[in-house]
């Protein structure tokens, strides 16, 4: 595996690799790495023949009050992690790389942030669209791997896409998990034993919406109700917002219309840690 830091250095392999037939298949990440993000280094190894894997903890998607400075940065460990995972290129800039002094294009993105993760962070998926976009060009892949963990940015990414007509497949990588239910996350290691206990309501409120629509509950305004409940009767635990929405446009859907299909976006605090998970609801 060979580790780059310069853009251009990046640029210069991912062309020759273009010009030899090789698929290029790119997933980027904030470090830290874990079975979620190596999940998606296997799904890229599936489709493509290299797969650039990128860490780069992106300051633009970070509002002020966030962790960008504590974010863990364990970069020898996740060297190993990639190594032993089979990536071909470990793409890794330093900040000033990407953001010389005379940096000022930014993209903006529309409706899909004006609610959720969007409104609660303020500027997060313009950053994310940008560095994504720098990253694309950087890396020049014909394909991409992003997680649905972070569904909404999922959805920003296939829009920027569309948008910009950027001739990239991007493939939407299922949840990885604890035993317990927690989405497997780099912030998790912020919850303490207790909190991270607590936090596995989380997944028992998506199985209880699951049942509730099985069911056939229709009123998914009430189903989010019982969940906002279930997790403010978890000691430690207080839900931050609870909706059902449509898969594509991320517009609130009320009422479950039989064979449709529905994203139940969840994102709660368990102690002050800040966590969100999403599951996939057939009707
Ligand atoms: P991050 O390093 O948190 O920015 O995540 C990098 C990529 O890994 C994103 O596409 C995430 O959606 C994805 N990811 C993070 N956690 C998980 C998980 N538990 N399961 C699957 N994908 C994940």
């Amino acid at each position: 595996m060979q580790i780059i830091t310069e853009p251009r250095q990046m640029q210069a392999i991912a062309e020759k690799m273009r010009l030899n037939r090789q698929l290029i298949g790119v997933v980027m990440t904030m470090g830290a790495l874990h079975e979620g993000h190596l999940s998606l280094v296997k799904l890229a190894q599936q489709t493509a023949g290299i797969v650039i894997l990128t860490i780069f903890v992106n300051p633009r998607q970070f509002a002020e009050n966030e962790d960008l400075h504590r974010y863990p940065r364990p970069f020898e460990q996740d060297v190993a992690l990639a190594k032993a995972a089979g990536v071909d290129y470990l793409f890794a800039p330093e900040s000033e790389t990407l953001y010389p002094n005379n940096f000022q294009t930014t993209l903006k993105c529309g409706a899909l942030v004006e609610q959720f993760e969007g409104e609660r962070r303020e500027g997060h998926f313009n950053g994310v669209a940008t560095v994504v976009t720098k990253l694309f060009n950087i890396t020049k892949p014909h394909i991409a791997v992003f997680g649905e963990k972070d569904a909404q940015q999922l959805a920003v990414i296939r829009q920027l896409v569309e948008d910009l007509n950027l001739d990239i497949t991007i493939i939407g990588a299922p949840i990885i998990r604890e035993e317990n239910g927690l989405a497997v996350s780099s912030r998790n290691i912020y919850l303490s034993s207790e909190e991270h206990r607590a936090a596995s309501v989380l997944f028992q409120a998506i199985l209880h919406a699951k049942k509730r629509i099985a069911e056939k509950e229709t009123d998914l305004q009430s189903v989010a109700a019982e969940i906002e409940e279930m997790i403010r009767s978890t000691p430690g635990c207080r839900p931050d917002y609870v909706a059902f929405v449509d898969e594509k446009s991320f517009k609130t859907a009320l009422t479950a219309e039989k064979g449709e299909e529905y994203r139940l976006l969840l994102a709660a605090y368990s102690g002050s840690v800040r966590l969100i998970d999403n599951a996939k609801i057939r009707a």
